[in-house]
């Protein structure tokens, strides 16, 4: 099939896609014309994916990421703005997930690892990127489905995810009609992160029946879903939440 080129001209920042959802979320982006800024903790995954991307005819550079970083962010910012000269469409995408623990059980130093990577880290990375956001820019966040429902094995997780929905809101209101905000809250999708879930076959086979296309999602699901929001094809979408979950409940 041959893919659209609805971001042609566009630069893309991408925290955590060296794998997973990010990294289709990067080659998605590739593939419709924008170049690509991948970025993720480790330099050796970084250097994989930019290869993988560029084999691919994608433009794209490589920058370590730590989210939680203050230097890390601010080298991201910078050299993307070395290299391309502005920023169009932001995708943040990092989170952890290091409890099964109770809410009322956690230890402070995870409700502050929580906090700070998946809520934070997004905020303070937009601070550092606000400036070099062209007007017509697009901001995603990744959220999760347990962001409606947390689930007693994600409690916290969850809520952090909640959390969110809000920052999209509030941001959306903050720096538009320049930037629109919007927000994915995938289903469950088999990747390193889920592995705990989806590689169970028990569990897995669940989650399935629980969606109403009784399929788990997959990372291009979300890439597409990704390309729609950073596109001009949502030129009148802002604030909100996509959900792409295969129908599992969210809110009406
Ligand atoms: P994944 O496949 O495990 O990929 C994680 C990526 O994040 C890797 O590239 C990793 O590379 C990087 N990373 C991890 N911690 C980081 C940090 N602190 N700073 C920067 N990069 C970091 O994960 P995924 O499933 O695609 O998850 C991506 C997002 O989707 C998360 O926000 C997650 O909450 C959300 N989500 C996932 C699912 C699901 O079912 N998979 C469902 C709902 C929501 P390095 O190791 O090199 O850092």
């Amino acid at each position: 099939m041959e893919m659209k080129k609805r971001l042609e001209g566009k630069v893309a920042v991408v925290t955590a896609s060296t794998q997973g959802i990010g990294f289709a979320i990067a080659e998605r982006f590739g593939l419709e014309g924008a170049s690509v800024v991948v970025s993720s903790r480790k330099q050796k995954n970084v250097d994989e994916a930019v290869e993988k991307l560029r084999s691919k005819g994608i433009e794209v550079m490589g920058v370590v990421c730590h989210v939680s970083n203050a230097q890390h962010r601010k080298d991201l910012v910078e050299k993307t703005i070395q290299r391309y000269g502005h920023i169009d469409i932001i995708v943040s995408n990092a989170a952890a997930n290091p409890s099964v623990d109770n809410i009322l059980d956690m230890q402070e130093s995870v409700l502050d690892k929580l906090w700070e990577i998946n809520v934070k880290a997004s905020i303070l990375l937009l601070q550092a990127a606000a400036s070099h956001l062209r007007n017509g820019s697009s901001v995603i966040i990744i959220s999760s489905i347990t962001g409606y429902q947390p689930p007693a094995s994600m409690a916290m997780y969850g809520v952090t995810k909640t959390a969110l929905l809000g920052l999209t809101k509030a941001l959306a209101a903050e720096i538009g009609p320049q930037t629109r905000v919007n927000c994915i809250a995938p289903g469950f999708v088999p990747t390193h992160f889920a592995d705990f879930l989806t590689s169970n076959e028990v569990l897995r086979k669940t989650l399935q029946d629980q969606t109403l296309l009784k399929r788990l999602g997959t990372t291009q699901d979300m890439a597409a879903a990704a390309a729609f929001l950073a596109s001009d094809d949502s030129s009148y979408i802002t604030g909100e939440t996509l959900v792409v979950a295969g129908g599992l409940p969210s809110r009406l």
